[in-house]
């Protein structure tokens, strides 16, 4: 099988030529590597060959692992990509750089309080269900952009983005498209769309950022 290092090259090139077929600018699509489940050794060559922005769905297992490699590349961006509990707003806080996750007034109003306790500002995305599945977390899509003009009115947190997870089993390319019309109603940069499986679609309908953990570091 491949090494992680090989086909982390082989995603950016992929990534590089997605961005020329859909008319985008060279480099206009982060990648985010998801490291989740995969070892501080795992994770290492791949710091080593270029890549420095991570993506982690548990906030106690990214502790356990973040911390020391953050010390020594102080370059690297962590963003939470799983649901995010109020009892851990506290860690999630001082450690992410983008919690993309925040998806209930409950949430928010953590946020808010260990921001302004920490006077640390992750950046923040609201995750929309755009499937409306139930077994799924995110903001219905019918209250998400109200839901930003809460984070931003009744919370005074900035929100930068948007972040979905399709339905598995149903063709992205509806829900990346409606992803990014919330985004532009409610103001925002940042898309968050596309993992290993429909990176270049995502790409494709406006994603700023893909999440891209199997394709990498193998299946989990
Ligand atoms: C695990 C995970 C990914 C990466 O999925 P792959 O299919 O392995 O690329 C992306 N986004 C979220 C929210 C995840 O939990």
């Amino acid at each position: 099988m491949a090494s992680a290092v090989e086909q982390f090259f082989t995603v950016k090139a992929r990534i590089a030529a997605a961005e020329r077929e859909a008319g985008r600018q060279a480099g206009a699509v982060t990648l985010v590597a998801v490291s989740k489940t995969f070892s501080a050794d795992d994770i290492r060559p791949v710091i080593d060959a270029g890549q420095r922005v991570f993506g982690e769905n548990r906030v106690q297992e990214a502790q356990a692992k973040w911390p020391a490699l953050k010390q020594a590349f102080p370059d690297i961006e962590l963003h939470l990509i799983g649901p995010l509990q109020s009892n851990k707003a506290k860690e999630a806080v001082a450690l992410f750089d983008v919690i993309e996750t925040v998806d209930r007034e409950k949430i928010a109003a953590e946020l808010a309080k260990e921001i302004a306790r920490q006077g640390r500002s992750p950046k923040l995305y609201v995750q929309v269900n755009t499937g409306s599945e139930p077994q799924k977390a995110g903001i219905e899509p019918r209250e998400a952009v109200p839901f930003v003009t809460r984070c931003r009115e009744v919370h005074s947190l900035a929100i930068q983005g948007l972040m979905c997870i399709p339905p598995a089993d149903e063709n992205p390319g509806p829900h990346f498209a409606l992803l990014e019309k919330l985004g532009t109603e409610a103001g925002v940069e940042a898309l968050s769309m596309g993992m290993s499986g429909d990176y270049e679609t995502a790409i494709a309908f406006g994603a700023t950022s893909i999440r891209v953990g199997s394709a990498i570091f193998g299946s989990r």
